[in-house]
């Protein structure tokens, strides 16, 4: 079996990355669960309409990744409806960008719930059946603030550095019963998280949207071109192929050569 027929939890998949990564396994014929925040009634429509699209079924859960027990329930139901958790994908985020000093103490503390610990969580939960199985793949959402820092984003970078630590030792715990763990670290993708940062920087760096996109964003990019969430989710597919499971404990960049700097 390759990924048709398998079972996801795609967490942070009502929008950006993680609604990619959930429209290419539904679309190679994966069942998902869908998770992630959004208008009921949107949420609705996109799950129906992927649902379409797949010869799998297209389930949804509201777990706010910030609860340790609405993970481990969102985890469960997902083994109760459709059998077992085969793919794992840890994509949920958020974002702030203030000056340490400034930084509001509760949300540099929920970056690192939702960001960090919540992969912890559905990790946890997932192994078990992963392990039983000799089967599964675990594919963590870095960034390319896994591998380098940028001033400002102190919650975020220290969450990143994180996942990637996480990564590997979740990897190398795993190696013998089939199952890979590994972190796809995109550099800059147009979604709502980049595009709600863009005031904040505005303001941190006293520049125009222009000048962010452009002097901030992009100038970390030698291709100066945006990834897609299309790329980044034929990268995760590849990752849930046969053929990649001598891929483990990796920190894939996919980042236009930023990190190459
Ligand atoms: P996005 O804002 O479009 O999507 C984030 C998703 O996470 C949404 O579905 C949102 O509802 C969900 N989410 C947020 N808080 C949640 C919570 N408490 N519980 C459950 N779901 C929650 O952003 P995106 O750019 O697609 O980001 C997805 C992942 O990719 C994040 O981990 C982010 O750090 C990472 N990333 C993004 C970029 C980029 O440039 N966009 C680059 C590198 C890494």
């Amino acid at each position: 079996m390759s990924i048709k027929g398998r079972n996801a939890v795609v967490t942070g998949s009502t929008s950006g990355i993680g609604l990619g990564i959930a429209r290419a396994l539904a679309t190679e014929g994966a069942n998902v669960m869908l998770n992630g925040f959004g208008d009921p009634g949107a949420i609705e429509v996109e799950r129906a309409k992927l649902a379409r699209q797949s010869s799998g079924e297209v389930l949804y859960n509201s777990a706010d990744m910030s609860k340790p027990a609405e993970i481990e329930a969102m985890m469960e139901e997902a083994k109760a409806k459709l059998g077992s958790v085969d793919i794992l994908v840890n994509n949920a985020g958020i974002q702030f960008v203030s000056p340490v000093e400034d930084f509001p103490s509760d949300r540099w503390e929920e970056i690192i719930r939702i960001n960090l610990v919540a992969v912890f969580h559905a990790t946890k939960a997932a192994l078990p059946g992963m392990k039983a199985q000799k089967w599964g793949r675990i594919i963590n959402t870095g960034s390319a603030h896994s591998l380098v820092a940028s001033p400002f984003k102190s919650a975020y970078v220290a969450a990143k550095h994180g996942v990637a630590g996480f990564t590997k030792t979740v990897a190398l715990e795993v190696a013998s019963f089939g199952v890979t763990v590994n972190c796809i670290s995109p550099g800059y993708v147009w979604t709502e998280l980049v595009e709600r940062q863009i005031p904040d920087t505005m303001k941190a760096r006293n520049l125009t949207k222009q000048q962010v996109i452009d002097e901030v964003l992009l100038k970390a990019q030698p291709t100066k071109q945006f990834v897609t969430v299309e790329q980044v989710a034929s990268l995760a597919l590849y990752l849930c192929s046969d053929a990649a499971s001598q891929i483990t404990g990796a920190n894939l960049s996919i980042d236009g050569g930023w990190t190459a700097q």
